[in-house]
Parts: C-alpha cells; structure tokens; sequence
C-alpha cells in the first residue's frame, strides 16, 4: 500500500491582534517534503502513525510537507496558499496513492478563505480521484465544516482536552483508512450541529464521562469513530459551533440516529460543561485564602494557544499592586526584554519593562526591579504527548517576589519544565500564574493543590458575548441567547 502523509495547521483567531504568516511556521514547525524529524511533532500525527504502522505492514510511505505554527490572528492569503500548493506538489508527486493521510487542524482562516481545510481537502480530492481513502486528524476546536467531511473518508479529532491523545487518533485513522483501501469497511458520516459552543474539559466532569463512553462504543455494532468538535468561538465564521461526527460501517440511518442522540445529551449537559471564571481580584482572592499551595491560576484569555499575544499584564498588575509575593508567571512572550535580559547577563539587576506591547488586549507594560536570576539560550518546553515546543532563549526574572519567564519564541504554558529549567522551584511557590486556556493542566496538575480558571481581558476573552462577530451565525447558545 503506497501511503501519502502531511500536515498544514494551525488555529485561527479572526479576533487576534497579530496576522499569521510564513514566519510563524517557520517559527513553530516547518519540515518539507521528506525532512521530518525521527520523533512525533504535535501536527504530525498522522505521519508519524504511517511511519508506525508502515513499519510493521511494509507500507510504501511518502511523506509531503508538514507546517504549524502557533495560533494567532487570520492567516495571511500568501502564507495559506504558499504552504498548501507545497504540500499539493508534494501530493501530485507521489501519485499514485492508495490513502492519503493528513493532520490539519480544522479552524485555520485565511484572507478569503473562511474553511481552508475545506478548501485543501477539495482540492486533495480533485487530484487523487473519488477512489482514493483520504483521512485527516483534527483538533476538536475545529469548525468541522460540511464541505470537510463532504470530501475526506474519514475525520478524527483529539478526543482529549489537554490534547494528549494525538498518537493515539492519529494510529485509528491510518488503521481505519488503511481497513477502507483493503475494502474491509465503507465508513459513513453523519453530522449533527448542536447550535451552541462549549468548552469540554476532560480532566472533569461531565465532559469526562461522555468522552469515555463514545470510546466505549467505537469498534462496536458497525460504529467506526465518534468526534466531538468543540469548536472554537474566536474564529468568526459561519461554520464556528459545537459538532458531533459519527462514522458507521455502511450504515447512514445508524449514523444519523446515534449522531443526534449524542448532540442532544451533549446539549443537555452544556451548561454542566460551561467553566466559571472568577475575575482577576476574586481568583487572588481564592489563591490567598487556600490553605496550602501551589495554586495555579490560568489566564486564559491570554492564551497564545487561542491566538493572543501572551504577553498581557492585567494579572501581574494586580498581583504587584496587591504586594503578592512567592509567586511565578509564565509565559510571558517578550522577545526584547529576553535580549536585554542577556545583555544584562545572570545576577543583573535593573530597571526593565516588561510585556503589554502588542495591542490594547495586552493591556500596560510593566515598569519593573528585576533581577535576571538564569537565561536559557535555545530552551525546549515539553508539550503535549511528549513533543518538543521551540521557546528560543528564555530569562527568568525575579520581580520582587514575583519570578516571571520571559519567552522568545510565543507558545502557552504546557509542561512544568517551562519553569523549572531556569531553576524556578515551583512546588515552593503560593500562586503560579500560567498563560494557558486548559493545556497546562496536563502537567501542572501535578505540581497544583488547586487550580483556579480565572477570566482577564485578552484576546481570548471568556466573554463571548462581548465579541464583535460578523460571520457566525447567531444567536448560538450562549452567545447571543436568552438566558
Ligand atoms: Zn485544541
């Protein structure tokens, strides 16, 4: 079996202040045709599950271009249609192919395209011909459009929110494409719009439940895959909402039915899954007055991995203004304050000025006494299901009290490492401030006695109400909705 594998992803926020272009792949991962790493990078599931199973199956496997990058503001239209006209050559050149395989994203806008992966999916169709398997694993905040699941076989999300599970869907979409090519099933889609969004931790209740009892019911009674797409409410266009996608063996009635019983029980828990975020003042509040520590607290709507600057000072603010001290904040993205942190060099201390440069959601600078207590050249976080995320040099900064990781290379808290490489003692702290909507939670809920959500302005903002969409179509609960 000849195997072509690929990857363009990114998540798209039409609300960020900052556009995506060419440098932000380059930035995050960029590997042309043939020159992946020999390890697993966070967009290249599905190649790396080819490499896998291929080993194991004696697959003939082609590997085209994989590019990520961090999210962030609407991908330039050069940028989007540079990258995917590479991988497309990449396709052309490997023709014929038995499958087609590829790890996208799901939510990436461009300057006139509001569903590139519709858009990329068309077009892998019209080349490689209706009879060739073409499959693709998704992020759940994916807009998970008709036009996606018109021209793939088979689409798989991340079930789990951290998304830890990108190996583990990325090795059930090639075995289910590769059981299609040999004719063993005939997968059948159906999809339900749930008219709402929602936000699904799994490290709770009830998302966790649901999420265990969809996996339960794949590989069963003619059932092939369950995804949930979130969505993802910061990319403003008419697809963005909560989704649920069934593929059954050959089956249509059965997909429809079980695909609407699990968007309605879904409807029904949603305001059980909705998080609560407490305001700046009050999650300080609640981190001061827990008996015992740390308490991580997330902003989430600084999240660069929803697309924000990540280097906002509203939290930091209040936290020198209210004196607190033995606490950490991390990471804030500052590329000239880590370069003169440098200049500087360890043990330096001086006046410096630090993060809400980028737009009016950043919120002031800092004006700070700093004391540069490490600098990391070249720093590599741990991220999600154990792949590398480039940092570039790094600086920890002691502000009174306060030790703040400067970054150069813009990524959200994922791994505890992203501290404690710079010798930062996180266990000793009282508060650690993480920007980060629910990724850190993988690995800093190890080091957390208790976790706090709280709701900043930014970019992300958790207030959806307040964001000025002109695509999507409203009302959607609960944006818009009587309540
Ligand atoms: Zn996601």
């Amino acid at each position: 079996m000849r195997v072509f594998s690929g990857s363009l992803a990114t998540e798209t926020n039409t609300f960020g202040p900052m556009p995506t272009g060419l440098a932000s792949f380059r930035d995050r991962g960029y590997f042309p045709a043939g020159q992946h790493p020999d390890a697993m990078t966070f967009f290249s599931g599905p190649l790396w599950a080819a490499r896998l199973r291929g080993k194991d199956q004696g697959w003939d496997l082609v590997e085209g271009m994989v590019a990520g990058a961090q999210p962030s503001g609407t991908t330039t239209r050069h940028a989007y249609e540079t990258l995917r006209e590479e991988l497309l050559a990449d396709l052309r050149k490997a023709l014929p192919v038995d499958m087609v395989v590829l790890g996208l994203h799901g939510a990436m806008v461009a300057d006139g395209y509001d569903d590139c992966e519709g858009d990329l999916l068309a077009r892998v169709r019209d080349i490689v011909g209706p009879d060739v398997v073409v499959g693709a694993e998704l992020d759940p905040h994916s807009h998970l459009t008709p036009l996606m699941v018109e021209k793939s076989d088979l689409l798989i999300a991340f079930k789990e929110y951290p998304h830890t599970d990108v190996l583990e869907r990325g090795l059930e979409l090639v075995d289910l494409c590769a059981a299609m090519v040999q004719k063993k099933i005939k997968p059948v889609a159906a999809m339900v719009d749930c008219d709402m969004i929602v936000t699904m931790h799994t490290s709770r209740e009830p998302a966790r439940g649901f999420v265990d009892r969809i996996q339960a019911m794949e590989g069963k009674n003619g059932v092939l895959s369950i995804s949930v797409a979130h969505g993802f409410s910061w990319g403003d266009v008419p697809e963005m909402g909560t989704k649920l996608l069934v593929y059954t063996d050959g089956d249509a009635s059965q997909a429809n039915t079980l695909a609407r019983r699990l968007a309605d029980e879904l409807i029904g828990m949603r305001d059980a899954l909705t998080v609560r975020y407490p305001g700046i003042d009050e999650s300080l509040d609640q981190a001061l007055a827990f008996d015992g520590g740390p308490v991580v607290l997330a902003d989430g709507a600084d999240n660069p991995g929803g697309g924000a600057a990540s280097d906002s000072t509203f939290i930091l603010r209040r936290m020198v203004e209210r004196g607190i001290r033995n606490a950490a904040l991390g990471p804030l993205w500052d590329p000239i304050a880590v370069r003169i942190a440098f200049e500087a060099g360890e043990g330096a201390r001086l006046a410096m000025r630090v993060g809400g440069k980028i737009s009016p959601l950043s919120g002031q600078p800092m004006d700070l006494m700093c004391t540069v207590k490490a600098l990391h050249p070249d720093m590599v976080m741990t991220g999600l299901a154990n792949t590398p995320v480039p940092l570039g040099d790094c600086a920890l900064l002691d502000a009174d009290g306060i030790e703040i990781v400067l970054i150069t290379l813009r990524n959200q808290a994922m791994g505890t490492d992203l501290f404690t490489q710079l010798g930062c003692d996180l266990a000793a702290k009282k508060i650690i401030v993480v920007k980060s909507s629910q990724h850190f939670y993988a690995s800093f809920s190890k080091v957390a006695a208790h976790v706090i959500y709280a709701g900043a302005p930014g970019a992300v903002t958790l207030d959806l109400n307040t964001l000025p969409y002109r695509k999507a179509r409203l009302p959607k609960w609960p944006i818009g909705a009587a309540t």
